[in-house]
């Protein structure tokens, strides 16, 4: 027994299992292993409370998820536990329900979705050790004073034209649970409505979740949220949670949320795992953001998870986008969602004109369409704000030999090293799947040239040609690389708020959700890309960012312009976005993927393996295939599953690492379902056979 456990901790008097009196517990571990686990306990331990128990030679926190009558092991084999955390109520029933599906649903073990979901020192042993005094992380945490509300621009509340007032009519009659889609174009005063819903909610006693995709966002909500609670609320009601907080911060909101303290929770998808007692409201702000699916351990969708929790609570839950995902459109227009529109922008200003420029026939200066170049020529005269949008950091996609074609590899990777610029003179090669660095070489490697060039171009290589051409223009760079210092991006937005900017160059994350005031060009470079990539969700994603980061012009401005730059204008995605037509771009990408059976007319999951060589990866998921076959018993669901032959990952290699992957697709989900958790248990044993590592992938965004 752990004898420096802090004084939070009820020890249990005895370690081993000698006492007359046992108490059984289920107990689910952050480990990668299916199912619970037994140990036992001299007194009841209520469902929900977190022990810390041994496992293996670790000690580790865990939560008790069921009392059984008898332990699965044998009882003399069954481990006491160390100790009971009582620094905490239980979780709440409706938080281990929801952990519960989810583990089920998204094919992982129990513990590995409760634990993650908890914040850090609530799930690590060595919170509880050393001070003996002070007790557990929640013990320790000291007050804080409630920040100061931000004084939010003068403008915080507006009179609701009529589509607002309607959309808020119909949420606030809501009884129990229905999920609405609000759909309305960019600009069209979404956050006032989600505001007068949520005040709503507030004053008739209960706690409102508002999730954002991108920790970008949440200044700027934080500061509306502010603004608007001092009128409605006493005190600090407010809690924010993202990735971005450190562990104590991230503690104390949590803590305060689930205490039921803060009344509105403002975060990112993590926030979709907070305990909530007065649940009466979700909204989950540009629904359609690929950001809110999770990319590795529990790879869950934290929009789904929302309406799954929105039903369980029997509570109603607002989307809101402006290019809603098709899986959203195609539940309204069966009117599983409720769809409530706003079709004009908010303010009486027009939607910004796009229009396409065909560079086919045109000289491009340094990727620029004079076209492009005379827009934002003019908007430097009305003293305006522009945007450049690329959707590519870095200064060149790859660098180049001219006189052999060497090009510069990852050495790890089946990708190309970019070329990253320092100053003018200092540049470095990075990739931007493991993140190798290199210098750049002096010659080429391969002929001993030296003449060596970036090819095509990036952020930094577009700001330094702007610099060029516009030197008495203020220009700024905005990506994942100007960016990397925490705080930074937001002190960068402010910078452009305040007009200290005159053109933004950067890459998604300007695009998104961003309420620009001076904004009056916007210039797209680089969009065909995406246009024939392989993921039948391309044109979707495309077509939502292109609408995106058009809607960031002309927000409070009359005469915006949107230059798209393009050798396919006649491509129909193209034609409905300058027509502002999501409905239209949307029916005929249904009508498609209706007419070939893809999502959402079919269900998904994917299969992916990984090992040191691709042969190893196809083997495993070849094995993996056929096991429906071969198995004694017909495994559940099988006959109404599809299983695609296994393929390689479009970027093989990562870090020495191959990959491969095998699409599982069915009609109907439950027969999915039942088919992936028959499939697991030999997956695993394949797995271990054949030295690979797999995940498997539910609802899969990206194929
Ligand atoms: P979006 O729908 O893109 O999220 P916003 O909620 O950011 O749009 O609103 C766009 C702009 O319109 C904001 O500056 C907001 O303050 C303003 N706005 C919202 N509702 C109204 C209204 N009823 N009257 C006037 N302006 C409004
Ligand atoms: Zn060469
Ligand atoms: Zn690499």
């Amino acid at each position: 027994m752990s004898t420096s456990v802090s004084l939070s901790v009820t020890l249990p008097a005895e370690s081993k299992n000698s006492g007359s009196e046992h108490h059984w517990l289920h107990v689910a571990l952050d480990v990668p292993l299916m199912g619970v686990f037994d140990y036992s306990h001299t007194q009841p331990v209520a469902v929900g409370m977190r022990v810390i128990v041994g496992f293996g030679r670790r000690k580790m926190v865990g939560i008790v998820v069921a009392n059984p009558a008898v332990p699965d092991y044998p009882a003399e084999q069954v481990k006491a536990i160390d100790a009971v955390l009582d620094d905490l109520p239980p979780l709440p029933a409706d938080w281990l329900r929801m952990a519960h599906f989810a583990a089920a649903y998204y094919q992982r073990p129990l513990g590995e979705v409760m634990l993650p979901a908890l914040p850090g020192p609530l799930r690590k042993v060595a919170a509880y050790q050393g001070k003996r005094s002070a007790g557990g992380p929640v013990m320790r945490l000291e007050r804080r004073k409630a920040p100061k509300a931000v004084l939010a621009s003068a403008d915080t509340s507006h009179e609701l034209n009529a589509e607002q007032a309607h959309a808020v009519e119909q949420i606030s009659q809501i009884q129990g649970h229905t999920t609405v889609l609000l759909h309305g174009v960019t600009g069209s005063g979404k956050t006032e409505v989600y505001m007068r819903a949520l005040v709503q909610v507030l004053e008739a006693g209960k706690q409102v979740l508002f999730m954002v995709p991108e920790i970008n966002l949440t200044p700027q909500f934080e500061q509306v949220l502010r603004a608007r609670l001092a009128s409605v609320a006493q005190g600090d009601v407010l809690a924010v949670l993202h990735s971005g907080l450190a562990d104590g911060e991230r503690l104390r909101n949590w803590l305060r949320t689930s205490r039921g303290e803060a009344r509105v929770l403002l975060g990112t998808r993590l926030s979709i795992f907070t305990p909530m007692p007065d649940l009466g409201l979700i909204i989950v702000d540009e629904e359609h953001d690929t950001s809110y699916k999770q990319q590795d351990g529990l790879r869950y969708s934290a929009r789904d998870l929302a309406i799954w929790r929105g039903h369980d609570r029997q509570v109603p839950v607002v989307l809101g986008s402006a290019t809603p995902s098709l899986e959203s459109w195609n539940h309204a227009q069966q009117g599983r969602y409720h769809l409530l529109s706003l079709t004009q922008r908010a303010r009486a200003v027009s939607l910004p004109r796009i229009r396409l420029v065909d560079t086919r026939y045109l000289r491009l200066e340094q990727g620029f369409s004079p076209q492009l170049l005379d827009a934002l020529k003019e908007c430097l005269a009305r003293q305006e704000q522009a945007l450049v949008f690329l959707n590519r950091r870095g200064y060149a996609p790859v660098l180049h030999c001219v006189s052999c074609g060497w090009l510069s590899r990852c050495p790890r990777c089946s990708v190309y090293a970019v070329l990253h610029r320092v100053n003018q003179k200092r540049h470095y090669l990075q990739c931007h799947h493991c993140g190798h660095q290199a210098p750049v070489p002096r010659a080429c490697p391969d002929c001993g040239d030296q003449d060596l060039q970036g090819m095509g171009r990036g952020t930094q290589r577009v700001e330094e040609y702007l610099a060029e051409h516009f030197p008495q223009a203020r220009i700024m760079r905005i990506d994942a690389d100007s960016t990397r210092l925490k705080g930074s991006a937001q002190q960068l937005f402010e910078q452009v708020h305040a007009g200290e900017v005159d053109i933004m160059v950067g890459t998604q994350m300007v695009a998104k959700g961003h309420d620009f005031t001076r904004l009056s060009v916007v210039g797209v470079l680089n969009a065909d890309n995406m246009l024939f990539a392989h993921d039948f969700r391309a044109p979707e994603r495309l077509f939502a960012q292109l609408m995106q980061v058009a809607g960031r012009a002309g927000r409070h401005t009359e005469g915006a312009d949107v230059i798209i730059q393009t050798a396919y204008p006649e491509q129909p995605l193209y034609q409905n976005l300058i027509r502002h037509d999501y409905i239209g771009f949307a029916q005929a990408g249904l009508a498609e993927r209706e007419s070939i059976g893809l999502p959402p007319y079919a269900y998904q999951a994917l299969l992916t393996a990984e090992a040191g060589q691709l042969s190893q990866t196809l083997q495993f998921l070849s094995a993996a295939r056929q096991l429906p076959e071969q198995s004694a018993t017909p495994l559940p669901g099988a006959e109404h599953v599809f299983l695609y032959d296994p393929v390689p990952l479009r970027v093989v290699r990562v870090a020495h690492v191959e990959r491969a992957q095998l699409l599982v697709e069915s009609a109907r989900r439950p027969a999915l379902q039942a088919f992936l958790q028959a499939w697991e248990p030999a997956l695993a044993l394949l797995a271990k056979q054949n030295k690979v590592r797999y995940t498997v992938e539910v609802d899969p965004l990206e194929i």
